[in-house]
């Protein structure tokens, strides 16, 4: 059985309200469908969130270098060579890890479909049920993210992050309002998106430890090239360090994790180019003693699933994850997604990712863009 056709394809979908991170602020986003058929037309779906601001790589870099360098390196391969694909990809073009991600998503969906089973079984099979959510909150007014963070936890969540790193007094007073307005008993955690510099960084989170408010982690904190500063922080501080921005290969895992730089990951399946790899980051950083996180780039439904199915069949990843894209967004292109319950998201039994393209919906999409 060999690949017969690949077809990128990329739209922009608007969020129902913007996201503010310290990077940007995120009013619609671009993303990346990868459609793969066989010869005998059987067909595997990838898709990544391009935010150019955090990966370097854009919707219209991630159509191109899919075109004209992945697809060259993948047609004709055997489906189930998924080693060697990947081995082609990365000889064919540099990084580009998030067209790479779509590609293997792709692929491991095509095998899903080929086989009649969902691709948690590729990846070792249930180990728990469903996958535990945080909400994860844009930055916004202390009184607004209190009033958001009300809501999710109306809505069942347990855990809640809050994008930070603007203005370290008003952070302070962010994570305070949300605290005082959930209680002790939800977790709560902070992303400063690369805000600070490490003395900034200490100084912010040592005054958070003083107040109790008693944070899961604080993630990527000082600049994703900054390992020294992120390891001089995760030293000086009792709250755990979570690293993102400096992780976008495994080799970067291996090395954040030699330097001492992160207590955890977050394992964007969509960052670090796509399942393969990231089975991979989670194995040894399970053997290193470092718990993952399952983090999103805010995809719709396709690259949300490669997430899900992750983070059913990993036991290394032990926090909640951030698998909150869909809800986000005014529409999507699939003709059904999963089911949110009360802070978790359920993955279903259907073949590959179960997603089917809404074909009305795509074409509508792509002559919006
Ligand atoms: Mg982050």
């Amino acid at each position: 059985m060999k690949i017969a056709k690949v077809e990128p394809y990329v739209f922009k979908v608007p969020l129902v309200k913007p996201f503010r991170t310290f990077l940007a602020e995120v009013k619609a986003k671009d993303h990346l469908i990868v459609k793969i058929e066989t010869e005998d037309g059987k067909i595997g779906l990838g898709e990544i969130g391009p935010l150019p601001e955090f990966a370097g790589e854009s919707g219209a870099t991630c159509y191109t270098v899919t075109k004209e360098l992945l697809a060259p390196a993948v047609l004709g391969q055997d489906p189930f060579n998924i080693e060697r694909i990947l081995a082609r990809m990365d000889a064919a073009v540099k990084a580009n890890h998030l067209a790479k991600s779509a590609m293997d998503f792709a692929l491991h969906d095509l095998l899903g479909q080929i086989l009649g089973i969902p691709v948690y079984k590729l990846l070792g099979g249930r180990y728990r049920e469903r996958v535990p959510l945080c909400w994860a909150m844009g930055m916004k007014s202390p009184p607004e993210m209190a009033e958001e963070a009300e809501e999710a936890v109306a809505q069942g969540y347990r855990c809640l992050k809050a994008k930070i790193g603007l203005d370290p007094k008003m952070d302070i007073e962010r994570l305070k309002a949300i605290r005082e307005r959930v209680g002790d008993k939800i977790g709560i955690r902070a992303d400063a998106n690369q805000a600070y510099s490490p003395d900034t960084a200490i100084m912010v989170i040592k005054k958070i430890e003083s107040m109790g408010l008693d944070l899961q982690y604080v993630e990527q904190p000082v600049p994703y090239w900054d390992i020294d500063g992120m390891a001089k922080v995760a030293k000086a501080v009792d709250t755990p360090i979570l690293a993102d921005e400096s992780i976008f290969s495994m080799y970067d895992a291996v090395t954040i994790i030699k330097r001492g730089a992160a207590d955890i990951i977050n394992l964007k399946v969509g960052k670090v180019g796509g399942l393969n790899v990231s089975r991979k980051i989670a194995s040894f950083a399970e053997a290193a003693g470092i718990p993952c996180m399952v983090g999103s780039m805010l995809e719709i439904w396709i690259g949300t699933a490669a997430g899900a199915h992750f983070a059913v069949a990993m036991k290394n990843v032990t926090y909640e994850c951030e698998l909150i894209g869909p809800p986000m967004y005014t529409f999507d292109v699939v003709k059904e997604g999963y089911r949110y319950v009360q802070g978790f998201l359920e993955v279903p039994e259907r073949p590959g990712f179960g997603m089917e393209l809404d074909e009305e919906k795509l074409r509508k999409a792509l002559t919006q863009t």
